[in-house]
């Protein structure tokens, strides 16, 4: 794809977190995207500085886009907790995370996901992050966490070069057309979901990042529809020509 210039005048402030350790030697892999569920910025932010509440991330954007920064991205900040995604556990000390200004139910504002997406580039370039490594908070903790939610706009990030979104074709509906529940549940693992968590919850987790139509009709999440099904054997199939490609250039 065609580089879309980075924003030029990001904005940064300084706003150090205490609540952070060493990574010990583990560059970021994984890039994890988060909305704070809080009212103001301002709140979350001195939440993710209180020694008292253990939390933090390495980045706030807030609503005009202002990016804070608030530990280092070589120190280990907490914002994953218990998490799993493609066989990894313990994602804080392998990843970056971002919290991003929004209570949880509002559209995300237009300057906020400018910054993401120059942010999140920047990041995925620099650590050379796979598309298949950037994550919601609900991918890694899908039985916990629901953030950044299904108003978060996950497309236009893949369309400007930070992750993955589906574009099934004929082969995917047909492959999916072939799927029971068992299918759906290994192929969801084969993405990166942990396995042994319930089905449909794995469902709406996997629907809120890539399908999220679905949650206009409430009845419809959770349920693997023939749509969601062709999304994801349409991200499995990309993930394995990419490990492939992988395999090839270590050997
Ligand atoms: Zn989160």
């Amino acid at each position: 794809m065609t580089d879309m210039p980075i924003k030029p005048r990001l904005t940064f402030v300084d706003r150090p977190s205490p609540n952070f350790n060493e990574r010990k030697g583990v560059t970021p892999q994984i890039l994890v995207l988060h909305y704070t569920a809080m009212a103001t910025a301002e709140a979350a932010i001195q939440r993710l500085c209180d020694p008292a509440a253990q939390v933090s991330s390495h980045y706030v954007i807030d609503e005009q886009g202002v990016i804070y920064r608030l530990v280092a991205e070589d120190k280990r900040a907490w914002h994953a907790g218990v998490s799993y995604w493609d066989g990894k556990t313990d994602l804080n000390t392998s990843s970056i995370g971002i919290e991003i200004a929004n209570p949880g139910d509002v559209p995300f504002a237009k300057a906020q996901m400018d910054a993401v997406t120059a942010l999140c580039r920047d990041i995925v370039k620099r650590y050379k992050m796979r598309a298949i490594y950037v994550v919601a908070h609900s991918d890694i903790a899908p039985d916990r966490k629901q953030d950044p939610g299904e108003l978060f706009d996950w497309q236009g990030l893949a369309a400007n070069g930070v992750g993955i979104f589906p574009s099934p074709n004929a082969g995917d509906y047909k492959t999916a057309a072939t799927w029971d529940a068992a299918a759906v549940q290994s192929n969801l693992a084969r993405l990166g979901y942990r396995s042994g968590i319930d089905l449909a919850v794995l469902v709406t987790a996997f629907q809120r990042r890539f399908h999220q139509d679905v949650f206009k009709t409430p009845a419809s999440v959770g349920i693997a529809d023939h749509e969601t099904k062709a999304r994801l054997a349409n991200l499995v199939r990309r993930k394995a020509i990419a490990d492939g490609l992988r395999a090839r250039t270590k050997s």
